[in-house]
């Protein structure tokens, strides 16, 4: 399809802001002005002011785990998407399948907060994915269906551009199985005619669509290597640069 390969690294709740500091600094000096691929990393909230400095003006971008769906008001905790972008942050994580089960977080939420992210120019790295228990029902298509219907809802085509999607089968995340290569090709195909079905070819073709589920160094090549998978989303092997970078260096091939 011509793109640049896509890499995200989701540190989820890892990493002391020295090692944080130490990694970004460490992916700024291999990575940056590397034209091969799009290249970002998804630090704990309270990193992200620093990091974003450090990657200042080089080509890997910086995104927020999460943000609430408000602009502003009384939400104890929580975080705005006009506040990671001013602290630099260029994306952010939405319908991350620990947010969806561990925090409970419904498709309409996440509507509202991919419709915030939009509306302050922050691009929604827009997580989809089934449970065992779907998978097993083959229920797989109709979960990632309704998932992409109601976290899309009421987005316009021009929008939905700007959006990455990230297939995340919830069996494969933290656990060491990754799905078979062809089994999230096949899942992507759905994705991207879904999309098609509901903004037309040209958009549907020019989204990302991402995996992410135990990927690692041994098998980014594998994954890589499908015509659908246009990048990676990597949890655990993202929080050890050597291992990232091994990542990265694979992908920039395709
Ligand atoms: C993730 O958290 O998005 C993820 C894919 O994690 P892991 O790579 O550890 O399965």
């Amino acid at each position: 399809m011509g793109k640049k390969p896509f890499i995200v690294g989701n540190w989820k709740m890892n990493l002391t802001l020295m090692e944080g500091m130490e990694f970004a600094k460490s992916l700024r000096n291999v990575v940056c002005d590397e034209s091969e691929i799009i290249c970002g990393i998804c630090p704990p909230i309270v990193f992200l002011k620093d990091i974003c400095r450090v990657l200042e003006g080089c080509g890997i971008f910086v995104a927020a785990q999460n943000i609430h769906s408000e602009k502003t008001g009384a939400y104890t905790g929580e975080i705005s998407a006009s506040m990671v972008k001013e602290v630099g942050c260029t994306h952010v994580l939405l319908g991350h399948s620990e947010r969806r089960h561990i925090f409970h977080e419904t498709d309409s939420f996440i509507n509202a907060k991919i419709k915030a992210a939009l509306s302050v120019n922050l691009k929604p790295i827009f997580c989809v994915g089934e449970t065992l228990d779907n998978r097993e029902d083959e229920r797989t298509e109709y979960v990632i269906r309704n998932q992409l219907k109601e976290g899309l809802h009421g987005i316009s085509a021009g929008h939905i551009k700007e959006l990455v999607i990230a297939y995340e089968p919830v069996w494969a995340i933290g656990t060491g199985k990754t799905a078979l290569p062809e089994q999230a090709n096949e899942v992507h195909s759905f994705i991207r005619s879904t999309i098609t079905d509901g903004y037309g070819k040209d958009i549907a073709n020019s989204v990302y669509i991402l995996y992410g589920g135990s990927v690692k160094p041994e098998n980014a090549k594998e994954l890589m290597a499908q015509p659908e998978i246009d990048g990676l989303l990597v949890g655990g092997a993202s929080i050890k640069f050597e291992s990232f970078l091994k990542i990265i260096e694979t992908a920039a091939k395709y």
